[in-house]
C-alpha cells in the first residue's frame, strides 16, 4: 500500500495511506458519481479509481464536462449563424465538437469566420474593433457563468451577443436520480462549482432521494477523504452534505457572483447531450438583457432549426458516457476511429471528457 501512494503527489502521504486503509475496512460497497472532469483526472491519473474499485467503491464519472454535455442543438446552431455571415467566436475545444454534419471547425474551413478565444474579453475586445455582429458561445457550469453576467451586466459593446450554453449542475443531479439509471450510493460534488453556489443547493437530493453527499477538492487526498466520508456516511446510516473542501467552499457559496448570475440570467428548461430536456438546468439572458441575447436577436435565422431533431454521430456513446451507463472503452470506436487527435465526440475533443481522460492515461487500447 505504501509503495501504491508514493506515486501520488499528496499533502501528507501518511494521512493518505490511513484514510486508504480505513476505506478498505470499512468494506462498504458503493457507486458514486461525480460530476467534474478534474475530478476525473485526479482520478485516473494517480491510480485512484481502480485503487477505490478493489476497496468496493465504483466510481462513476456524470456529465461534469461543459463541453460535452453541449448539444448538437446549440453547436448547429453556431453553425447556422456562422454561415449567416455573424463573427462566431469560442473556446478552443468548442471548434471541434461535432454537429450533427461539420463542426465549427469545419464551418472555419469553409469559409465561415469563426474564431478561437481565450476568454468572453477577447471577444469583447474584438466586437470593439470590427463594425460586424460578433456572437460569443458561452458555454459553462456555475464557475464560468458569472464572467459572462458580469460582461453582460457591465455594457458589452452594442454588436456583441451571447448565445448561452451555461448551465447549473443542481437540476442535472436531480434528473440523474430520478432517472435511476444507476444505483447510486454517494455523490461527490464539484469543488469549483461549488465555491460559487456553496452546498446547500445539494441538500434537497439528500432529502429528497437519501443519498450521501460530499463537496471535495482536487488533489488525490481530497478525493480520498471525500470517498471516506461518504462511507462514513453510509456505515452510520446517514444521508448528508458534507464538505470535504473547507478551505475553499463556504456554506453560503460566492454570494457576489450568485448575485452577479441572479441579476443576468434566469433559469431555462434545456437538454444535456445525452439527457432529455431537464427542467431549470439551463440559464438564458433575461429580457432586460435581450439586446445581447444572440438567440432574440438572431432569432430569424435560428427560428429555421426550431423543430428539427440532431443526432448523434453514429456510433457515438458519449450520450451514455455522459450518463454514466457506459465506460469510453466500451464504445466501439475509443481508440479506433475515435482519439483526442481526430475525435468523433465531444467526450474525446475535450480535456475534461471521460473519454479523451481515459485514452491520455491508460491509452487507446
Ligand atoms: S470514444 Fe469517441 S465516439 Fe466513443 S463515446 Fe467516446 S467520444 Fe464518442
Amino acid at each position: 500500500m505504501k509503495d501504491e501512494l508514493k506515486q501520488f503527489k499528496l499533502r501528507n502521504e501518511k494521512i493518505a495511506e490511513k484514510v486508504t486503509r480505513k476505506i478498505r475496512e470499512a468494506n462498504v460497497q458503493m457507486n458514486v458519481m461525480h460530476v467534474c472532469g478534474t475530478h476525473q483526472d485526479t482520478l485516473v491519473r494517480y491510480g485512484l479509481e481502480d485503487m477505490l474499485k478493489q476497496a468496493g467503491i465504483n466510481i462513476i464519472q456524470g456529465p461534469g464536462c461543459p463541453v460535452c454535455v453541449t448539444t448538437p442543438r446549440e453547436v448547429e446552431e453556431m453553425i447556422k449563424l456562422a454561415e449567416s455571415g455573424v463573427v462566431i467566436t469560442a473556446f478552443g475545444d468548442m471548434m471541434k465538437v461535432p454537429g450533427e454534419k461539420k463542426s465549427l471547425m469545419h464551418a472555419k474551413q469553409d469559409g465561415a469566420d469563426v474564431r478561437v478565444v481565450y476568454s468572453i474579453d477577447d471577444a469583447v475586445d474584438l466586437a470593439n474593433k470590427i463594425d460586424e455582429p460578433v456572437v460569443f458561445m458561452s458555454v459553462g457550469f456555475e464557475t464560468t457563468t458569472p464572467t459572462t453576467a458580469s460582461t453582460i451586466s457591465r455594457g458589452a459593446p452594442d454588436n456583441f451577443y451571447v448565445l448561452s450554453c451555461n448551465r447549473v449542475i443542481p437540476p442535472a443531479l436531480d434528473a440523474i436520480l430520478k432517472m435511476g439509471e444507476l444505483n447510486l450510493d454517494g455523490l461527490i460534488e464539484p469543488g469549483h462549482v461549488s465555491a460559487i453556489i456553496g452546498t446547500r443547493p445539494y441538500e434537497p437530493l439528500s432529502e429528497r432521494y437519501g443519498i450521501p453527499q460530499v463537496v471535495a477538492g482536487f488533489e488525490p487526498l481530497d478525493l480520498l477523504m471525500g470517498v471516506y466520508m461518504l462511507v462514513q456516511q453510509v456505515k452510520e446510516g446517514r444521508a448528508e452534505v458534507e464538505n470535504e473542501y473547507g478551505r475553499v467552499v463556504k456554506t453560503e457559496g460566492n454570494l457576489k457572483a450568485q448575485k452577479m448570475i441572479e441579476e443576468v440570467f434566469e433559469p431555462m428548461d434545456t437538454d444535456w447531450r445525452g439527457f432529455p430536456v431537464i427542467p431549470g438546468s439551463g440559464l438564458k439572458p433575461r429580457d432586460k438583457y435581450s439586446e445581447h441575447d444572440a438567440r432574440v436577436v438572431f432569432s430569424d435565422i435560428l427560428d429555421e432549426l426550431k423543430g428539427k431533431k440532431f443526432e448523434e454521430r453514429e456510433n457515438c456513446l458519449c450520450g451514455e458516457v455522459l450518463r454514466g451507463v457506459t465506460e469510453p472503452n466500451e464504445c466501439e470506436l475509443f481508440g479506433k476511429g475515435c482519439t483526442p487527435g481526430n475525435p468523433v465526440g465531444p467526450c474525446m475533443v475535450s480535456r475534461e471528457g471521460s473519454c479523451n481522460i481515459a485514452y491520455r492515461y491508460r491509452g487507446g487500447g
